[in-house]
């Protein structure tokens, strides 16, 4: 079976990408652009395995994603996106590109009849914020995104609603909160705050630091998006949900507490535009039709995720 990931070399492709090769015999194309948020060396290294291809392209470029369709695929995973909010508040375009047209590309070629179904990554942050007592946001929530990232991945959802709903193609969109392991970009929150805590350097948290994230451990989420893969109704939206509500400050002192650093080295900054109070996500669709449920204990795979990184710095900067 011929499987196609957009964005494998990313961090939830990546790990994506080891959680196939570990659970299935599934043969992997890999389509990356290898922008900054990328990571070369580890999908170069694994192109040794026999199952696993790596083509450099461009998702917006029509003959770059002509160039992986040289066969038949059971599935795309789509992955490929710009991703990082404070980036797209500086500039959007290549988040229009890229999770705009990219994605339009994308369902082109499921035009064609070159794949049999996709599954569309996209993010809880597409309804919007969340007051603190209002019930966490189930799939037929309205799309409210306050940000260009999440208006971008909002567009890219309607898209792939419309393709389903016009040419009937096989389509499943997903739509999780804040993931966190190994792999995830340095920008990142949970990364930030491993890597300025390790050299000792101030912490920068935005506002007052009570903004609520609903973590998922990435595992998690490969596991859910492999049971949709399999299991998954075209045409329907899945939430997946880390089920772990956390005030970001409080993220941070749990890190600090297992780094064994003070807390002096909180330094709050001003607050993100347009930042999202509180997100949360209902995800009783995912475990009641399909069986998914969430195994990772949120403070363990914290201390892995954390330890991963200690790792990395140590192998790659000191
Ligand atoms: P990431 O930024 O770590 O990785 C994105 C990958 O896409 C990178 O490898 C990059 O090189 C590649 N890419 C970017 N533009 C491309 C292009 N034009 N053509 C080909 N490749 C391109 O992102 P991530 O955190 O792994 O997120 C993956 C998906 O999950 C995204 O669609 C994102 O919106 C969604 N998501 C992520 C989170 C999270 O917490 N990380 C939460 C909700 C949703």
């Amino acid at each position: 079976m011929n499987i196609l990931i957009t964005g494998g070399a990313g961090f939830i492709g990546l790990n994506f990408v080891y959680h196939l090769l570990k659970t299935t015999l599934y043969n992997i194309t890999v389509i990356d652009s290898l922008t900054y948020a990328s990571h070369p060396k580890e999908i170069r290294k694994l192109t040794s395995h026999s199952r696993l291809r790596f083509i450099k392209g461009n998702i917006v470029k029509e003959k770059d994603i002509e160039t992986v369709m040289d066969q038949e695929y059971e599935a795309i995973i789509h992955f490929a996106a710009e991703s990082h909010v404070d980036k797209s508040i500086q500039n959007s375009d290549k988040f229009v590109q890229t999770n705009i047209i990219g994605t339009y590309q994308l369902l082109q070629q499921l035009l064609k009849g070159y794949v049999k179904k996709m599954i569309h990554i996209s993010t809880d942050e597409v309804y919007g914020r969340l007051n603190p007592t209002d019930q966490p946001f189930t799939e037929t929530s309205p799309l409210s995104p306050n940000n260009p990232y999440s208006a971008t991945k909002a567009s890219s959802d309607l898209l792939v609603r419309s393709y389903y709903e016009t040419f009937q193609l096989p389509l499943i969109t997903t739509r999780c909160s804040n993931n966190f392991g190994p792999f995830q970009h340095i920008e990142k929150f949970i990364p930030t705050i491993v890597y300025n805590a390790f050299y000792n350097y101030k912490i920068p948290v935005y506002g007052d630091g009570l903004q609520i994230r609903d973590w998922l451990f990435v595992e998690d989420h490969c596991k859910a998006i492999s049971l949709i893969l399999e299991k998954g109704i075209y045409g329907e939206i899945y939430n997946i949900g880390g089920g772990n509500e956390r005030r970001n400050i409080d993220v941070v002192k749990q890190i600090l507490k297992i780094m064994g650093r003070s807390e002096s080295l909180i330094k709050y900054v001003e607050d993100r535009k347009g930042h999202d109070r509180r997100y949360a996500i209902n995800s009783s669709k995912l475990q009641n039709e399909l069986g998914w449920n969430q195994t990772s204990d949120f403070n363990q795979s914290l201390e892995n995720t954390i330890q991963w990184y200690i790792d990395y710095l140590e192998r790659t900067f000191l």
